[in-house]
C-alpha cells in the first residue's frame, strides 16, 4: 500500500486557496464515511489516527481497514497518527508504514519541543514519513478563556521562524485562536497572525480545532495560508446522533448494520460538506 506523505499531500494546496482536510478515524464506519465521501468528492484525504481514542495494540487492525479502503477507492491519502506525545509512539507508528506522524510537544518549553521534534523527525525521514508539530498551544474548546490568557498560547511568530529552521520539521500546526472540539463562546481567530506565519514558514501550515469554526472564518484562513484542517467533532457528533436516531425504536427490531449504515451516511454527508468548502473536492487529479 503506497500512501503519500503528508508532505506530497499537502504540496499541491500550498499557495493555491484550498486546503486538505484532516480526519480522524477509530473504527470501520468511520473509516467508510471518510473513504467514500473522498471519493465521491475525487478529493484528497488525510486519514488519521488519535492514540486517546484508539491504544497502541489496535492500530494495525485499524490499518488495514483503513487499507483497504483505500486501495478500493484509490483516493489520494496519507496515514497519519495524531497528537503522538512520545518517540515510542512515533517509532510504532513508523514501523507500522504510518506515511506521517505528529508530534505534540506544545505543552512542553520551546526548547524541549524543539528538541522532541528535531527527534522526530530525524526518525520519520528515515523511513521515508513526515513531520507536523505544534507551537503555541491549541487548546479545548471547553477552557474558552480571553484576553491575555488565551494570547498567551497563541505561536510566536518569532518562534515560529526558528522552529521551523532548527527541527526541519515538514508542516506546522499553529495556535491562532482556534481550540479543539465545541466552542462555549464564539471563536476569535487571528488572521493577521496567520499571514505573518505564513511569511514567515516555508512549510505548510496546520488549523487544528476545526470543527464548529464557522464556515467563513475557515475560508478566510485558507485563503491567507493554512493548508491542512484537521477535523473530528464535526463528523463525530452528526455520525453519533444518527446513530441515536436509529436505536430510537424497538430495539429487538433494530438490526446492527442498518444503524451503523445510518451513522456512516451522516458521517460522510459531512466530510463531503467539508471537502467542498475546504476547496479539496475535485483535486484528486493533481496527484497523478
Ligand atoms: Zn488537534
Amino acid at each position: 500500500m503506497k500512501y503519500l506523505t503528508l508532505a506530497e499531500i499537502l504540496q499541491p494546496c500550498v499557495g493555491q486557496n484550498w486546503a486538505v482536510g484532516a480526519y480522524d478515524t477509530c473504527n470501520l464506519e468511520i473509516t467508510r464515511a471518510i473513504v467514500e465521501a473522498s471519493a465521491a468528492d475525487q478529493a484528497p484525504a488525510i486519514i488519521m489516527i488519535y492514540p486517546h481514542h484508539t491504544p497502541q495494540e489496535e492500530w494495525p487492525t485499524l490499518l488495514r481497514i483503513i487499507e483497504m479502503e483505500v486501495e478500493r477507492t484509490r483516493i489520494p491519502a496519507a496515514l497519519v497518527l495524531d497528537h503522538a506525545k512520545t518517540l515510542d509512539q512515533i517509532e510504532a507508528a513508523l514501523e507500522l508504514g504510518f506515511s506521517g506522524v505528529m508530534i505534540d510537544a506544545s505543552q512542553a518549553p520551546l526548547e524541549q519541543n524543539i528538541t522532541l521534534t528535531r527527534q522526530a523527525v530525524e526518525l520519520a525521514h528515515a523511513c521515508g514519513a513526515s513531520v507536523e508539530a505544534e507551537l503555541g498551544h491549541v487548546g479545548q474548546g471547553d477552557d474558552l478563556v480571553s484576553g491575555d490568557q488565551y494570547k498567551a498560547h497563541l505561536t510566536r511568530v518569532d518562534e515560529a521562524r526558528r522552529f521551523v529552521a532548527e527541527t526541519g520539521v515538514d508542516a506546522l500546526a499553529v495556535s491562532i485562536g482556534t481550540l479543539h472540539g465545541l466552542y462555549r463562546g464564539k471563536p476569535q481567530l487571528d488572521f493577521e497572525r496567520i499571514a505573518q506565519l505564513r511569511a514567515a514558514c516555508p512549510i505548510p501550515l496546520v488549523l487544528h480545532g476545526g470543527s464548529d469554526t464557522p464556515d467563513q472564518d475557515l475560508r478566510r484562513a485558507i485563503e491567507i495560508g493554512i493548508d491542512k484542517i484537521n477535523i473530528w467533532t464535526d463528523v463525530r457528533i452528526p455520525f453519533l446522533r444518527a446513530l441515536k436516531q436509529a436505536l430510537g425504536g424497538p430495539i429487538e427490531k433494530t438490526e446492527v448494520n442498518e444503524a451503523f449504515e445510518a451513522a456512516r451516511a451522516a458521517g460522510s454527508a459531512v466530510i463531503r460538506q467539508k471537502n467542498q468548502l475546504l476547496g479539496s473536492a475535485g483535486k484528486a487529479t493533481r496527484y497523478r
